[in-house]
């Protein structure tokens, strides 16, 4: 199942996508997505909405996946060839950092341009969302933990990020975190969404491409880390790092502007377009 949550006419509903065809059903019950997950509801509430109305996918301003999780760890330099293009060398242990939900944005919603800084960075990156928790969760098992996959866009305000050892800052500007369009579930996808295209264009321009099979963490690996030293909890997100070809690493430098459109698509998953927007 491909599932969002999106609001249409100002109403919220939950949208399915099978094939090319979008559906909605109406309720903000039905489109909390957080909730189903908790609940192990998932599957019924996919149901109702590829049950509901056929709709123009255009027509829908999509809203994250989920909104709440309790925890969103990002991994840095998961993708050798951004490690290097770092100089951060390559870990040994995932290199681990938080953002919150206020910084969350949906599909074709804007990134916002702050204006405290020029330096807005993309990074595209595969998202996945917890369906449920644990502790020392054994590597073997650790995808039975999954609900879906999504697509991230980690921007960065790289001045902010890096001007301190702790990366916190720049993760977290508000409008800079862009997750979606859907949530993809396990069984439309390889094991651990291994192997596929990821691909983050500027204005059609190819910045970066690589596939999920070059993490150096994989999903599975992340979740039985992670559990080894903190309870994982259903509807953490998990935000499994970039490949190489962001624009900190460019000579010169490149940085996003107001007017430019950030896409980030990975094979199978989705395709995640934000314009950029003056603060
Ligand atoms: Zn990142």
């Amino acid at each position: 199942m491909r599932l969002a949550r999106v609001t249409k006419d100002g109403k919220i509903g939950l949208a399915a996508k099978t094939g090319d065809i979008v559906t909605i059903a109406y309720g903000d019950d039905l489109a909390d997505l957080d909730a189903h997950i908790a609940a192990g509801t998932l599957v019924e509430a996919g149901e109702k909405a590829t049950a509901g109305e056929p709709v123009d996918e255009a027509s829908l301003l999509f809203l994250p996946p989920v909104v709440r999780p309790a925890k969103i760890v990002c991994l840095g330099l998961n993708y050798r060839d951004h490690a290097e293009e770092s100089g951060l060398g390559i870990p040994e242990h995932p290199v681990l950092f938080a953002r919150f939900a206020s910084s969350l944005t949906g599909h074709k919603a804007p990134i916002i341009l702050p204006k405290v800084s020029e330096q807005l960075d993309w990074e595209a990156e595969l998202a996945v969302v917890l369906s449920t928790g644990g502790k020392d969760i054994a590597e073997a098992d650790a995808l039975d933990h999954v609900a879906g996959y999504s697509v991230f866009n980690d921007a960065s305000i790289r001045d902010y990020q890096l001007r301190t050892p702790q990366w916190t800052a720049g993760k977290n500007f508000d409008d800079t975190g862009a997750f979606g369009p859907y949530l993809v579930t396990p069984d439309e996808l390889p094991a651990g969404a291994a192997g596929l295209k990821i691909e983050c264009r500027l204005n059609g321009e190819v910045m970066q491409s690589s596939h999920t099979g070059n993490l150096i963490f994989s999903v599975a690996r992340t979740i039985h880390l992670l559990s080894s030293f903190m309870t994982l909890q259903s509807g953490d997100v998990l935000v499994m790092g970039t490949p190489g070809g962001v624009g900190v690493a460019r000579s010169p430098q490149v940085w996003m502007k107001a007017g430019d459109v950030c896409e980030v698509e990975i094979e199978s998953v989705g395709l995640l377009v934000n314009p950029i927007v003056a603060q």
